[in-house]
């Protein structure tokens, strides 16, 4: 049977900055994807100031830049798409990238750093033994010493393992192809819209070549997305333009769930580490990605003989925050009028 050090199953954020990681340490890793790259991804692709350092702190100076399409310098907030709040910040508030633009980069980059990738190569289930795990694909088995489960809210390998899926809210996307002339107008503009999907907000992003205009709710449950949306759209008179629409789990975070299991780690997406305030999920797709990493190498130079210090420093450096964001979350959607006054009645903003 084939043979590697650490097997990286799902190459988005979390998967190629780990794969990255690993191989820059020197270890002998294999990356696969069901996709092949550039691959699309339903996503708002707002990089916030944290997915920014991570990049930043990672990447060859200015590389990831290149994926960057737009920035929010402006967001126009509203309640149920009722009087606009104009917020202007001195410096952008997120960064906006196409996810085909920087998840391709991103691989590209782990190659670059001598992991290998497999694409087209999907894993169907891993599978503990002895010497580690082996990770069934479609193209053969690999036994691997450590397994890096990067696979999203509904892959394989946490469920083979019997985790149960993470808590999700769920968030559906329209990419919407307007005329050169309605895309200026939006340039470097947002608009976010609380109130409906319940739990969650509305929001349009400019790209460069496409407005993404999404609803998402960041609790279990349904919340009646696509009327979100298809409200969000005729609000902002989109709903005449060619469109790609999507949608996918936001998956949240459980202090119960676990997040390895023997020499198998959840990371991203499939540890459930998405943002329940903003629904947000890049960010802690590489930071919990990049710790992923760091402790499969320790494992692999046998320093660390299990990953409790794996779902520890998770504890401390991803799910404070989450925690934090959770009861934020409880108070801004269960009132979002009062937020959103609150908001307006801010002398600052
Ligand atoms: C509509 C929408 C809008 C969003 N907007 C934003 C935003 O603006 N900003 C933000 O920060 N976050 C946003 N998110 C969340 C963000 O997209 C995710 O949190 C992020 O992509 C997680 O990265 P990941 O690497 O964990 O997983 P993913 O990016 O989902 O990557 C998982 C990879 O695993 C691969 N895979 C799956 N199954 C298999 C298999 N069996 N075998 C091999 N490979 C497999 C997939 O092909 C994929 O490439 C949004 C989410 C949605 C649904």
């Amino acid at each position: 049977m084939e043979k590697a050090d650490c097997v990286v199953v799902g190459l988005g954020p979390a998967g190629a900055i780990s794969l990255r990681s690993l191989a820059l340490a020197g270890a002998k890793v294999v990356g696969l994807d069901s996709a092949s790259f550039p691959r699309y991804k339903a996503c708002g692709g707002a990089l916030s100031a944290a997915a920014q350092l991570y990049l930043t702190e990672q990447l060859p100076a200015d590389g990831w830049q290149k994926a960057v399409e737009d920035s929010l310098e402006e967001i126009n907030v509203s309640l149920l798409h009722g009087d606009l709040l104009q917020l202007k910040a001195g410096s952008p508030v997120a960064l906006l990238t196409m996810r085909e633009k920087l998840d391709h980069l991103l691989v590209k980059e782990a190659a670059a750093a001598g992991g290998e990738i497999r694409e087209k190569c999907a894993c169907t289930g891993v599978e503990l033994v002895k010497e580690g795990a082996v990770v069934h694909t479609v193209s053969g088995p690999i036994l691997a010493r450590t397994v890096i489960g990067c696979d999203g809210a509904l892959g394989p390998v946490a469920k083979s393992l019997g985790i149960a899926p993470a808590p999700a809210g769920a968030a559906l996307e329209a990419e919407v192809e307007v005329p050169p002339a309605v895309l200026s107008e939006w340039r470097s503009r947002g608009y976010i819209s609380f109130g409906r999907p319940a739990w969650g907000y509305c929001w349009v992003f400019p790209k460069k070549e496409v407005l993404s205009c999404g609803a998402g709710t960041f609790r279990r449950g349904r919340a009646k997305l696509q009327e979100a949306l298809q409200e969000l759209l005729t609000h902002c008179r989109l709903t005449a333009y060619p469109k790609r629409l999507a949608g996918h789990l936001i998956p949240l975070f459980n202090h119960r769930r676990p997040i390895s299991k023997g020499p198998v780690l959840l990371a991203g997406d499939a540890a459930g580490l998405a943002d329940p305030l903003s629904g947000e999920g890049i960010a802690n797709a590489l930071g919990s990605g990049i710790i992923a990493a760091r402790q499969a190498a320790a494992f692999l130079n046998g320093k660390i003989t299990d990953f409790n210090s794996y779902q520890k420093e998770i504890r401390q450096k991803i799910l404070a925050n989450l925690t934090i964001a959770k009861r934020l979350a409880g108070l801004v959607y269960s009132r979002p009028g009062w937020f959103y006054h609150l908001l307006r009645g801010n002398p600052y903003l």
